[in-house]
């Protein structure tokens, strides 16, 4: 092989190409080439200076096609500086541009007696002017964006030797101001060929997402994001103004809003189809076109009901998704039943309903006379038929009957009636001519007596009554008895005597004495019996006196004096056990269990959070749960933040023989309410209840001398959010795993205890010098008072929206399920690096798109799990998110095998929700305890565990991962007399 290094570098380069895959390169449809090496054919005609630097050469790429490349290697000579210049490349509308290059670059050490000479990286410069300037170079004038080095030079490869790697580089320029800019390239002696430049900026390509079209837009160069307004496809109306906007990366988020297709149309790929014959849609909408309904029919596209088939109907109120539907057929079998002058007529439902349900009964009543000589109407004479006099009574009615039967009473005796009976449907009406009935005719018999409506008590005793009544007015024949029916009044006819008397009267005897009865009578002929009489009442006499005996005078006596005894016991237990209960309140906070919880069932042995509200006198809870500190232990340093009730310091504790400790120091400001007072010293008494490593410790309170305070561990590193903000990009995956599982653990303790946080976000997370998280942020009501991020919700109160689960804006369902919402958005915040969740979005924005059902993309270079986990904590039903032990268990799964942190999220694809099911083995296990405790750099907990024979992570998240972080903890104070605002970094 020749030694020459430049002839070297080309042959390995042509190799290269024929080991590359070879497939068409297809660019995202987002980035818009501004320049392309490889796609030109012909000399690229770029600027050589000097000209013995880069010189270009032609090759092929994998399939062959002529491409041109760049190379230098003048390894061999010192003070190289070889410039390259591209043509002038037009911005177009790209505010920022992207370069990628494509290179291959000679290792010094593989190329013998070039020590001292030889380099390993070239310069990429710009140069932005209005217009193009030819051949006009200056080198002064150039920006550097970056010095280029290779990844890689050599891969493993075997070829007689070793092989260069094509690497690929891009780099970032922006903003960009000018119509135009060069890029150049500067060599200072590496051996390197330029295979492949090419510029491009993003775009939001054009798209239609929820039937609006959005243009192709470029994004802008900050961070902030482009609202696009989109516009309604074709035959398709707005329901809600769509819009979506575009992001830096040149992805299109948070569709919102939409259109829908008009009627007659639906929506296929993306546009609004006219509906094909034999179909139709009738409502504005994104439902798929129906198939006409049964006996209906559409012989046009774009049909927004079907027509009805001769003979068939649609009543008004009939949707167009209903068959047609025709007039039923007559009722079947009719069967009447005479009673004297009544009839009760039953029939069966028609054989063909008409295809309806709505089907009602209709009894036409006609009165027939025979005419003609035959005299016999019954006997198939001639009949003449009239409408029946208006009192013949229907029971229930005569139209509109559900049920198949009616009695029709109050006819003539002896005379020819006829029923037409006909079934009638919604859509009856419209069909007058199709109407069908079914007729009967009968022949009334002899009527029944009218009732008895006079009746007189005549002799009344304490056991018997004599009663007589009057004939009935129209006895209708010969009375042949009177039934008498009576029961006592107060057990309502469930059981009665019936007695039958011949005459117009009677004695009942054995009755009760001094007790009301009803009484009814009806009498009898040949043609049954007539109606009853109306209920008529009577009464036996009382007895003669009230006496006891002497031995029920005894038994009276004692009951009286046990019940007044036992209302005396009673009385003197309740206030008893009232004296009781109050005192035992403002003792022992664990007995109040009943009246708070969140309605949680609280297992024995666990402890339960107490609301402080529940004393009567909030100081007395206070001094429950927290200690009270003599003003003369704590020194105040300086100033580090402000609370809502005035500032919060840093300063130190001493107590007696105990060591310094350093403490934050919340103080009350002066001038307060006694309501401020109450609520400040609130968040202490909900503190103190608390105890675990990552919940903000309370050391004490201040009440008895001025100023008051709440004294708290110190927290270095302040809250999370704006350290996260301070050291973008700075963490290890395992690091920030590691914090978001303290947080995870804090809280799995809080809602054990049935403490719901409600404004679990990153700003209200406290972080130490070993990166351990603590949750902070106590109180009651006041807690999103407090929070500038809380916004006041159509139902009143305040929410911090972004942070809070849909149930809990929409209806204040506060649970640990939404706490478990808030835990994915701080999730989000945390690998986001603090960014702020729904960036500029504005609050009901969030709240419509995150109903619509859009979550938050994964951020940049989130591990998979991670977003699935976020995922997990965003479902819509609240107990589908996983429980806080759930999501500690998934994360010390993660530390065990930070290998899993690698595969990170795509922004397109969102996975199903499969995280919590995922079974430990199918993640990799890779870690050690080495990497684990490089990852946390945390030098005393590495000292710490060294003690300790842990032989892998696994074995110590097996044995107990609390132990880590408790260990941490542990060392916390020995390094707190040292505590600076950036010592926090450097341990880091
Ligand atoms: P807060 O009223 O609890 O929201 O606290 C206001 C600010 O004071 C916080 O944002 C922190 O920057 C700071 N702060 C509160 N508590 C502590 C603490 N324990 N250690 C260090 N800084 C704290």
């Amino acid at each position: 092989m020749d030694c020459n290094p430049r002839s070297l570098l080309f042959v390995l380069f042509l190799l290269l190409s024929c080991v590359s895959p070879s497939y068409p390169i297809i660019y995202p449809p987002n980035e818009v080439n501004l320049l392309d090496s490889k796609a030109s054919q012909g000399e690229l005609g770029w600027i050589s200076y000097p000209s013995h630097g880069w010189e270009e050469i032609s090759g092929v790429d994998e399939h062959y096609t002529p491409i041109r490349t760049f190379q230098v290697c003048n390894v061999m000579e010192y003070s190289q500086n070889n410039w390259l210049r591209t043509n002038w490349i037009p911005r177009q509308s790209a505010q920022k541009i992207y370069v990628e290059l494509k290179f291959t670059l000679r290792d010094c050490n593989s190329i013998p007696l070039v020590l001292g000479t030889c380099k390993e990286t070239f310069n990429l410069l710009y140069l932005e002017t209005d217009d193009d300037q030819g051949s006009h170079f200056r080198e002064h004038m150039f920006i550097k964006i970056d010095t280029i080095a290779a990844d890689e030079s050599f891969t493993q490869m075997d070829l007689g030797d070793r092989i260069l790697k094509l690497n690929t580089e891009v780099r970032e320029v922006g903003p960009m101001i000018k119509k135009g800019f060069y890029l150049a390239f500067q060599d200072v002696g590496a051996c390197v060929a330029l295979v492949s430049v090419r510029v491009y900026f993003k775009k939001c390509p054009y798209t239609v997402r929820n039937l609006a079209s959005f243009p192709d837009t470029v994004p802008m160069d900050s961070q902030s994001l482009v609202e696009v307004k989109g516009s309604c496809v074709n035959h398709s109306k707005e329901e809600e103004p769509p819009r979506m906007y575009c992001s830096t990366e040149g992805e299109w988020l948070v569709p919102i809003g939409k259109c829908l297709c008009n009627p007659g149309y639906e929506e296929r790929s993306n546009t609004c189809q006219m509906c094909r014959a034999g179909f139709y849609k009738s409502t504005l909408g994104n439902m798929e076109c129906s198939k006409c309904p049964p006996h209906s029919f559409s012989h046009h596209e774009g049909s927004l009901h079907c027509g009805c088939e001769k003979n068939y109907f649609r009543a008004d109120g009939d949707p167009a998704s209903m068959a047609c539907t025709r007039p039923p057929s007559a009722p079947r079998n009719v069967i009447s039943s005479i009673n004297e002058t009544s009839v009760i007529l039953e029939w069966s439902w028609p054989e063909d309903t008409g295809g309806r349900r709505d089907i009602t009964f209709t009894v036409l009543c006609k009165r027939c006379r025979s005419v003609g000589g035959s005299g016999s109407g019954s006997n198939g004479g001639a009949l003449r038929c009239e409408p029946c006099r208006s009192n013949v009574r229907f029971l229930p009615r005569a139209v509109g009957l559900h049920n198949t039967t009616v009695t029709v009473g109050d006819l003539l005796a002896h005379t020819n009636y006829t029923f037409e009976i006909e079934a009638q449907n919604g859509v009856s009406s419209l069909a007058p001519k199709m109407r069908q009935y079914a007729a009967v005719t009968i022949t009334t018999n002899q009527a029944a007596p009218s009732p008895v409506t006079v009746i007189r008590k005549e002799k009344t005793s304490r056991n018997s009554v004599s009663l007589s009544w009057l004939e009935p007015e129209r006895p209708n024949g010969i009375i042949l008895d009177y039934e008498i029916k009576y029961y006592e009044k107060e057990e309502q006819e469930t059981s009665y005597t019936i007695l039958r008397a011949r005459g117009c009267n009677v004695t009942l005897n054995g009755l009760k004495p001094d007790t009301a009865y009803l009484l009814q009578i009806r009498a009898r002929t040949a043609a049954g019996y007539g109606a009853s009489s109306p209920s008529f009442q009577f009464e036996t006499s009382p007895d003669s006196a009230f006496s006891i005996s002497g031995e029920n005078s005894q038994v009276v006596l004692i009951a009286i004096s046990s019940a007044v005894a036992i209302i005396l016991l009673t009385v003197l237990l309740y206030v008893l056990i009232g004296r009781f209960c109050c005192h035992s309140k403002s003792k022992h906070p664990d007995e109040k269990r009943l009246h708070f919880g969140n309605g949680h069932l609280r297992l024995p042995g666990i402890r339960t959070y107490v609301d402080p509200h529940t004393y009567e006198d909030p100081s007395q809870a206070v001094h429950e749960f927290a200690k009270e500190l003599d003003a003369s232990c704590i020194a105040i340093d300086k100033v580090v933040g402000a609370g809502e009730f005035g500032e919060v310091c840093s300063g130190r504790l001493k107590l007696p023989s105990k060591k310094e400790i350093c403490v934050a120091i919340k103080t009350l400001k002066g001038g307060y309410t006694d309501k401020q007072r109450r609520d400040f010293l609130a968040e202490a008494s909900i503190m103190g209840q608390f105890d675990h490593p990552n919940i903000i410790r309370l050391e004490g309170v201040v009440t008895r001398s001025k100023p008051v305070m709440i004294v708290t561990e110190y927290m270095e590193n302040g809250s999370l959010d704006s350290f996260l903000r301070k050291h973008d990009a700075q963490f290890t995956g395992i690091q920030l795993v590691g914090m978001l599982r303290g947080i995870a653990s804090g809280m799995k303790y809080l809602s054990d205890m049935g403490y719901v946080h409600r404004d679990l976000a990153a700003r209200n997370i406290l972080v130490n010098s070993n990166l351990v998280c603590k949750v902070s942020d106590f109180g009651l009501s006041r807690v999103l008072e407090d929070d500038p991020e809380a916004a006041y919700t159509t139902r009143g109160g305040k929410i911090p929206i972004r942070w809070t689960a849909p149930e809990a804006i929409a209806y204040r369902k506060f649970t640990s399920a939404s706490d478990a919402w808030s835990y994915g958005i701080v999730l989000w915040e945390v690998m986001s690096y603090g960014e702020r969740p729904y960036w500029e979005m504005s609050n009901q924005d969030v709240i419509k798109a995150v109903d619509e059902g859009y979550r938050l993309p994964p951020p940049m270079d989130c591990p998979a799990t991670l977003y699935q986990l976020m995922l997990d904590c965003w479902q819509k039903e609240r107990n589908n998110r996983p429980k806080f032990e759930q999501i500690v268990s998934i994360l010390d799964k993660l530390i065990r095998n930070p290998g899993t942190l690698k595969i990170t999220a795509n922004t397109t694809s969102r996975p199903a929700n499969l995280l919590l099911d995922r079974s430990s083995s199918e993640v990799p296990s890779m870690g050690t305890m080495g990497d684990w405790m490089d990852g946390m750099r945390t030098l005393p907990c590495k000292e710490a565990f060294s003690g300790v024979s842990y032989s892998s992570c696994d074995t110590l998240a097996k044995t107990s991962t609390d132990r880590v972080v408790l260990t941490e903890v542990h060392v916390t104070p020995a390094s707190c007399p040292e505590w600076e605002p950036s010592m926090g970094i450097t341990t880091l």
